[in-house]
């Protein structure tokens, strides 16, 4: 099958985001990661909730719902059961994925719909200029915390550990092709897949110097498949690994559903023959 160019995906929507912010990077891995996989356009629905990346969807010409806000992974399952056979995308903040849509990720990741959820973690709500986040450092100043943040930050790679997703990579804008091969391997996976994005926020939460020193790419010696191994990779205090962290083969939503259906077509079958 011939794939499409990276550009083929895109359409001319300016999201009109400030200069140097980490999204453009994330857009261009995402049309890269697509382009990868050989996806055309009408295979791919994108679904979005709100903050600065709620604009993505806009940008391509693919299938795209702009949703409300915490609410991308309830209409990216829906999506998933009502056609498995689409690649179904979420794109979220770490606010919204993480606060207003907190509550989601676990009992999507017990689900393991086939859907790939891509976190643009920045560590503020950038879109409403600059309040602490989820994942804002301790101690950080924003406008609203002049002494600085008081409350700990939440650590997304540990809790989707927890919660039990099925695929988790953690990527950076800034090795747009590293991110890339990251979000298509997200998408490769049957299963729920949460790719987290190290993402600079330049203009409330420049980490552009601060990643590149702070973060390693995850060597071939780490086996994704060993839970065990995942958490202490996670773990580490001296650097921040990039990469495939995890990731584990079981039924997706889709296919217990459809499982279950077929039982009762095949029950009903039976009982028909007694009447
Ligand atoms: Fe990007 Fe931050 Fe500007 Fe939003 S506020 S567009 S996240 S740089």
């Amino acid at each position: 099958m011939q794939s499409n160019l990276v550009g083929e995906y895109r359409n001319d929507y300016n999201p009109n985001w400030c200069p140097g912010c980490g999204d453009y990077g994330v857009l261009r891995s995402v049309g890269m990661a697509f382009q990868e996989l050989g996806l055309r356009n009408e295979q791919i629905v994108m679904v979005s909730g709100i903050g600065c990346n709620g604009r993505f969807p806009h940008n391509f010409k693919t299938y795209g719902i702009h949703t409300l806000h915490g609410r991308v992974l309830p209409i990216a399952q829906g999506i998933h059961i009502a056609n498995p056979e689409l690649c179904v995308v979420g794109i979220a903040g770490d606010g919204d994925a993480f606060a207003i849509g907190g509550g989601h990720v676990p009992h999507t990741a017990r689900r393991n719909p086939d859907i790939t959820y891509i976190v643009l973690d920045n560590g503020i709500y950038g879109q409403t200029k600059g309040q602490p986040s989820p994942t804002t450092p301790l101690g950080y100043k924003t406008k609203v915390t002049p002494e600085g943040n008081q409350e700990d930050p939440i650590d997304i790679t540990r809790l989707a550990l927890a919660y039990g997703v099925s695929f988790l990579a953690r990527g950076f804008p800034g090795k747009p092709n590293h991110l890339a091969h990251l979000i298509a391997e997200g998408i490769r996976h049957r299963g729920f897949a949460l790719i987290h994005v190290l993402n600079p926020c330049p203009t409330f939460h420049d980490t552009w110097k601060e990643y590149p020193a702070k973060t390693v790419e995850i060597g071939p010696e780490h086996d994704p498949n060993d839970y065990d191994a995942a958490l202490g990779l996670i773990g580490r205090q001296d650097k921040i690994p990039i990469g495939i962290i995890y990731k584990q083969t079981r039924p997706t939503l889709a296919e217990r559903v459809r499982v279950t259906s077929l039982q009762k077509l095949e029950l009903k079958q039976v009982l028909s023959t007694f009447r």
